[in-house]
C-alpha cells in the first residue's frame, strides 16, 4: 500500500517536499492554515490603488541551490544585480558613498580609495572574501547530502579562515582584519540578517548567521526572483500538484497525535491519518502540535519596509541612485552604529535606524502594472535591525522607528524622501508571526544551527544524519526550523523527503 505523509505547512519548503516526495510515489497531503500557499516567500499587492505586487516578506535569493532547482524542473529567473551593495557616508562635512560592484572594477577601486585614502582596505576585501570563497565552496555541495561531519570540512580549508569563521566571534576577526568602521559594517551585516546578537556574541549565533548568508550556491551571491517571491512559489506549487500533491488551504492543523504504526493530525473540521508527517511549520509550533511545552520562544528582530516611490531620491553624494539602489543600500550600518543599536535594544530602547534598503524594480519591473510600469515608480523594501519585539511592542513605537528609518535616510539624501513616497506598510516581528505563524517573528523559525555534525554526534536515523529528527521517528521537520534549512532554499524540504525515502527503503528491508 502507498506511504501516506501530511505535510504541515505549504511554505516554500512544504512544497519542495511535496513535490519530491508525490514524484517518488508517495501520497502527499499539504495542510496549510492561510489561504494562500507560500508562507513568507510571497508577492502581494501591499499598497491600495497601486499595482504593484512586491515581495512582501522575503525578497533576495541565495541559498536555493541550482541543482535542486534543476532537478525540480522550476521554470524560473534569478536575476544578478550590478551594484553588490553600496553604503553612503558623511565625513567632516563630506558626503560620500562606498560602492562595491558585483564585478568589482575600477569604480569599486575608486569608492574604497575615497572612503580609506589608499588600497590596503580594498586588498583586506579581497583576501577575506577570498577566503570565505574557499568554504562556501566546500561547504555549498554538501547542503543536500546527509550532515558530513566537521572535521571533514576542516580538514579542507585553511585553518586561519576557520578559526575566523567558526571558531571566535566573527567580531574579532572584522576589526582585525579591517581598519575602517563603515569597511567593517558592511562585513558585519551579514553575521546580523536576521539574528539579533552582538558581533561579541560567545554563542557565535552571528558567526552561524554570517555563514548562511555568504555559502549559497558557493558564490554567496543574493539575486533577484523574476517576477517576485510569488514566481518562486509559484513555480514550487505547480510542480507539487503536478507530480500530484494535494494542497488544502484554510486548514489549519490544530493537533497532532503519534503511534507506534502512525500519526494522527487534527484541525477544525479535519482528522487526517498517515503514515509520517513533515512540518513545515517552526519547531516551536510542531512543539505545541505534539502537546509538549515548547522551551524558550525564538524572537526575531527585523523591522520590514515595503515602500513604493513615485521615483529614486537623489543623494547628498552625487552618487547616481539607480547605481546606489540597485545592490543592499546600507544604511548607518558601520560596524561601531551596529553594535550601538544592538546595545540599545538589548537595554530595551529603541534603538537609532540600522538595517538595509534595496529596490527589486531596477532589477526586475515585472512586478509593476503597466502604468507604474511606464512611470518613473520603483519600489523599496528595508529590512531593519536590532528591532527586537520588546522594543517595538510598546505604544507609538513602531512609528516612531518608521519614522527613524525615514529621518536616517533623509539624512543621506538631496533631498526629502517623504513627498516621493506612494505607498508604505510597515511589520514588526510580531506582526509578522501574527500573519505567518513565526514564533516571535523569527526569520528562520529559531536560531540558525552550524551546517555539520559537531564531534561527538553520532546519527543513527536518516533523520539524524539528514537533520531533520524530531523526539517522534514518524514526526520529522521540513522547514526553515531543520538544520540548514534557514532561508529560502528548498534544503529544508529536500533532506526531509529524502530521509523520509531513505527511510522507507530501509524498513522495506527489514521487512
Ligand atoms: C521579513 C522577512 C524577510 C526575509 N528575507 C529573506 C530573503 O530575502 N531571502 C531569504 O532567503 N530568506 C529571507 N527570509 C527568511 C525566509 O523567508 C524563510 O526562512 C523561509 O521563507 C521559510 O520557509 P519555510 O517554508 O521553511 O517556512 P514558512 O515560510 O514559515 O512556511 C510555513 C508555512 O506553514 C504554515 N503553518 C504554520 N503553522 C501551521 C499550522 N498549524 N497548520 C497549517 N499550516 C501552518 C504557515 O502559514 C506557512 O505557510 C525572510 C523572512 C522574513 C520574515
Amino acid at each position: 500500500m502507498a506511504q501516506r505523509v501530511v505535510i504541515v505547512g505549504a511554505g516554500h519548503n512544504g512544497l519542495v517536499a511535496a513535490a519530491l516526495l508525490a514524484r517518488a510515489g508517495v501520497e502527499v497531503l499539504v495542510l496549510e492554515r492561510l489561504q494562500r500557499v507560500g508562507g513568507a516567500a510571497v508577492s502581494a499587492p501591499a499598497f491600495d490603488g497601486h499595482d504593484a505586487r512586491l515581495s512582501r516578506f522575503s525578497y533576495l535569493v541565495s541559498l536555493f541551490p541550482q541543482s535542486l532547482i534543476d532537478d525540480l524542473g522550476l521554470d524560473l529567473e534569478l536575476r544578478s544585480r550590478d551594484t553588490a551593495s553600496f553604503t553612503p557616508w558623511r565625513r567632516d562635512g563630506r558626503a560620500g558613498g562606498l560602492l562595491v560592484e558585483t564585478e568589482a572594477g575600477e569604480a569599486t577601486r575608486a569608492s574604497f580609495a575615497e572612503l580609506t585614502g589608499g588600497d590596503e582596505e580594498l586588498a583586506a576585501w579581497e583576501r577575506f572574501y577570498a577566503e570565505v570563497g574557499t568554504v562556501a565552496e566546500t561547504i555549498a555541495p554538501t547542503l543536500l547530502e546527509p550532515l558530513p561531519h566537521i572535521g571533514d570540512l576542516r580538514d579542507r580549508v585553511e585553518m586561519a579562515i576557520w578559526t575566523d569563521l567558526v571558531e571566535q566571534p566573527i567580531g574579532t576577526a572584522i576589526r582585525r582584519r579591517f581598519a575602517d568602521d563603515v569597511v567593517r559594517g558592511v562585513v558585519a551585516t551579514d553575521a546580523l540578517i536576521g539574528t539579533f546578537a552582538s558581533l561579541d556574541e560567545l554563542s557565535l549565533v552571528q558567526n552561524r548567521c554570517f555563514l548562511y548568508h555568504l555559502i549559497g550556491n558557493g558564490t554567496g551571491e543574493w539575486r533577484v526572483p523574476v517576477g517576485g517571491m510569488g514566481a518562486v512559489t509559484a513555480e514550487l506549487a505547480r510542480v507539487a500538484t503536478e507530480a500530484g500533491a494535494t494542497i488544502r488551504l484554510n486548514s489549519e492543523v490544530d493537533g497532532i497525535d503519534v503511534s507506534d504504526v502512525d500519526v494522527t493530525v487534527c484541525g477544525d473540521g479535519f482528522v487526517e491519518r498517515a503514515d509520517h508527517v513533515l512540518c513545515g511549520a517552526a519547531p516551536h509550533v510542531l512543539e505545541r502540535l505534539l502537546g509538549h511545552s515548547p522551551a524558550s520562544k525564538p524572537a526575531g528582530a527585523q523591522l520590514k519596509l515595503n515602500i513604493l516611490l513615485s521615483r529614486l531620491p537623489a543623494l547628498a553624494s552625487g552618487a547616481d541612485p539607480r547605481v546606489a539602489f540597485a545592490g543592499t543600500f546600507h544604511l548607518d550600518e558601520s560596524y561601531d552604529q551596529l553594535e550601538r543599536a544592538h546595545r540599545a535594544a538589548a537595554e530595551g530602547q529603541l534603538p537609532p535606524a540600522t538595517g538595509e534598503f534595496y529596490c527589486h524594480t531596477l532589477t526586475d519591473r515585472s512586478i509593476l502594472g503597466a502604468e507604474l510600469r511606464d512611470s518613473e515608480a520603483q519600489t523599496l523594501t528595508y529590512f531593519g535591525l536590532h528591532t527586537p519585539p520588546g522594543v517595538l511592542d510598546v505604544p507609538g513605537a513602531k512609528d516612531e522607528a518608521v519614522a527613524r528609518v525615514l529621518a536616517a535616510l533623509d539624512s543621506h539624501l538631496a533631498e526629502p524622501i517623504e513627498p516621493l513616497i506612494l505607498g508604505l506598510e510597515a511589520k514588526t516581528p510580531t506582526e509578522i508571526e501574527h500573519e505567518l505563524a513565526m514564533p516571535g517573528g523569527h526569520i528562520f523559525h529559531g536560531d540558525l544551527a552550524w551546517p555539520w555534525l559537531e564531534e561527538g554526534e553520532h546519527p543513527r536515523t536518516p533523520a539524524q544524519r539528514w537533520g531533520v529528527a524530531t523526539a517522534h521517528p514518524r514526526v520529522l521537520l521540513c522547514g526553515s526550523g531543520a538544520r540548514r534549512g534557514g532561508a529560502v532554499s528548498g534544503i529544508g524540504g529536500h533532506n526531509a523527503a529524502r530521509a523520509l525515502l531513505a527511510t522507507l527503503v530501509a524498513d522495506t528491508a527489514a521487512g
